[in-house]
């Protein structure tokens, strides 16, 4: 037996309440067509990447960067009309959703959330030691105010989560289920905005100083910048200083602080890569809607959608055989059958409802 396989014995168990959890991961496999991970099909702007190289050469590497990341909060405040004290930036919204939970979570305490939604709300949940109170979403993946608000009054959780548009449904949140959570004063209430640029609503206009709420958005998406790993609240600013004690120092790279102050020069860019997705969207949508499929109207860069008389989880192989990776929600919960698929170049968008259309027929 290889020695080094077997685990030193003085080596302790993991934490016994985090049941070895699988991480939150989609499985990459090599096709011609990605459509499974949500991000940008199209590059960021070359001016960007120019400006980000300057930014590279100049960087004084030696010296710890601005713990505070005060440009690209003062430059993310300006585009949204707040001030910087009203912003806090991390490694992707998955990491304000962490510090959120570090701070308002953990033992003791419990956050909410309805499904199905984004995994990483119950997931981060669980690592931080928050019991997870989940509801479930009504027909047609609705939520109705007062069902949201009995939800909270009977679990008393100190944070809950809506995401919208909703991961993986594409569904826009009622602002009046969101408003009768704030409602009840008795939590923190948090919208995973990671899709707002493609929707028409956006709880941005509800966040005040004296109410319990704040707004997750990422550049992982409209600012085509998965790989560098930036998102960013906007909220009270009591809920920031907050933020600014959990999370550790320096956690904001000197490189990225600068890359996503350099991005928001781009906007306009960037409105255009939006309307081009959401044009494609509902070229996908319709095209989907003349096929056997059960299709639900998205207000993000996805759809998602059922196979009516075909297995989910037999359609997504079938589109694998045919270079064509979406994403497997199947078993998710209350998603049986569902497949998502991210809006890609018009031409990938064109192989994909090719393959399903065969594969349906
Ligand atoms: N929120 C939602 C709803 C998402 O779908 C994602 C990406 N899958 C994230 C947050 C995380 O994005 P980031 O890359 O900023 O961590």
């Amino acid at each position: 037996m290889n020695k080094l396989a077997s685990p030193p014995s003085a080596l302790p168990a993991p934490r016994a309440d985090l049941g070895l959890r699988e991480g939150y991961h989609s499985p990459q496999v090599a096709v011609e067509v990605r459509l499974n991970t949500n991000e940008s099909p199209y590059p960021p702007p070359a001016g960007w990447v120019e400006a980000l190289g300057d930014e590279v050469r100049r960087a004084s590497y030696n010296r710890y960067p601005d713990r505070s990341a005060h440009a690209l909060r003062e430059a993310l405040g300006k585009l949204h009309g707040v001030g910087p004290e009203q912003v806090f930036a991390a490694n992707g919204s998955n990491e304000v959703l962490q510090c959120l939970l570090l701070a308002y979570g953990g033992p003791g305490r419990r956050s909410a959330m309805w499904e199905p939604t984004y995994a990483l709300h119950s997931h981060i949940s669980h690592l931080t030691g928050t019991e997870v109170a989940a509801g479930k979403r009504g027909p047609g993946f609705s939520l109705a105010p007062g069902d949201a608000l009995g939800f909270v009054e009977r679990h008393r959780p100190s944070i809950s989560f809506f995401c919208s548009p909703n991961n993986p449904t594409g569904l826009v949140e009622d602002p009046e289920t969101v408003s009768a959570v704030l409602g009840s004063g008795q939590c923190l209430t948090v919208v995973d905005e990671a899709y707002a640029q493609f929707s028409s609503w956006s709880a941005l206009d509800m966040v005040r100083d004296d109410v319990p709420l704040v707004v997750v958005r990422t550049f992982s998406k409209t600012w085509a910048m998965a790989a560098l790993r930036l998102g960013y609240l906007v909220g009270p600013p009591e809920v920031v200083k907050v933020m600014e004690r959990v999370v550790l120092p320096y956690h904001l790279d000197a490189v990225k602080q600068a890359a996503g102050r350099l991005a928001l020069g781009f906007a306009d860019e960037m409105e255009a890569r939006v309307a081009a997705i959401v044009s494609e969207r509902q070229r996908v949508v319709l095209e989907l809607s003349r096929m056997p499929v059960e299709v639900w109207p998205s207000q993000a860069n996805f759809v998602l959608f059922r196979p009516r008389a075909s297995d989910g989880g037999e359609v997504w192989h079938a589109l694998v055989d045919r270079s064509v990776l979406v994403r497997d929600t199947s078993s998710w919960p209350g998603l049986e059958g569902c497949l998502r698929v991210t809006i890609g170049l018009p031409e990938e968008n064109t192989r994909f409802l090719a393959a399903l259309s065969e594969v349906l027929a």
